[in-house]
């Protein structure tokens, strides 16, 4: 369903990834794990359009979308941090994507009020952003993500600025309403906790290569190489 190709990546003459190559069912949920700087986000944003790959194809659902720019790839993300609309309520803020896209009002309020239950922010609707928790407005961020019917969810550390507490309730609640709807998710964490238990796959990275990309319970228990082993956790 999402391909990548040979998916090349440098800035200057950093080379992030030069041959990245993965296939990704429908629905599935993909954790990309492995340590700072090996290219997650990255990986991310070229997914999303918001980076151009020096080389590679990308194909979702058949279709090439390498040089798509990132509003027509069906694709919704979000981020680490809360990249909300500080001047617009919960409701304008999810609505966003919805009035770029030109659908009218009524229409626009029932699929916001639809996502606002999806993730159980009902009473929300006329707060602003700063008056929110983290967990909130990643809730915020999430719906703002969702309401245009993504074909991809891209979650980029979407919880490692919250507290232990919210952050093992959130991971629960992305789990079940991306099993709900059956959006297929890419998530990126460093957490290893998290990807173990929400993943249907991990993709482990290391230096811009995927490693190795199999279950939760394979990478734990037949680690293919010294590094997934180490990272696992085995040693040390
Ligand atoms: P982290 O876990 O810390 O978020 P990451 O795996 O997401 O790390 P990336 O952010 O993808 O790593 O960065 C991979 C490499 O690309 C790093 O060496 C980084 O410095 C470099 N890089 C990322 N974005 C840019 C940019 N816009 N310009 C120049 N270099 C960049
Ligand atoms: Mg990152």
């Amino acid at each position: 369903y999402v391909i990548a190709q040979n998916l090349a990546k440098s800035f200057g003459s950093n080379q992030v990834f030069s041959q990245i190559n993965f296939s990704i069912e429908k629905g599935e949920f993909i954790t990309l794990l492995g340590p700072s700087g090996c290219g997650k986000s990255t990986l991310l944003r070229c997914i999303a359009g918001l980076e151009r790959p020096d080389d590679g194809d990308l194909f979702v659902n058949g279709a090439n979308i390498t040089s798509k720019p990132a509003q027509q790839r069906g694709v919704g993300m979000v981020f680490q941090s809360y990249a909300l609309f500080p001047n617009m309520t919960v409701e304008n803020n999810i609505a966003f994507g919805l009035k770029m896209q030109g659908m009218d009002e009524k229409k626009r309020k029932q699929e916001v009020a639809a996502v606002i239950e999806l993730v159980e922010l009902q009473g929300k609707e006329n707060q602003y952003p700063q008056a929110l928790s983290g967990g909130q407005r990643q809730r915020v961020a999430l719906a703002r993500a969702l309401v245009v019917r993504p074909q991809i969810l891209l979650l980029d550390e979407p919880l490692s600025a919250l507290d232990a507490r919210i952050r093992k309730h959130l991971r629960q609640q992305i789990r079940q309403i991306q099993r709900e709807l059956g959006v297929t998710t890419l998530f990126v964490t460093h957490d290893q906790d998290e990807a173990m238990s929400m993943s249907d796959r991990i993709f482990l990275m290391d230096k811009g290569q995927i490693v190795q990309s199999d279950t939760a319970e394979n990478i734990y228990t037949r680690p293919a190489s010294e590094f997934v082993a180490r990272f696992m956790g085995h040693y040390n």
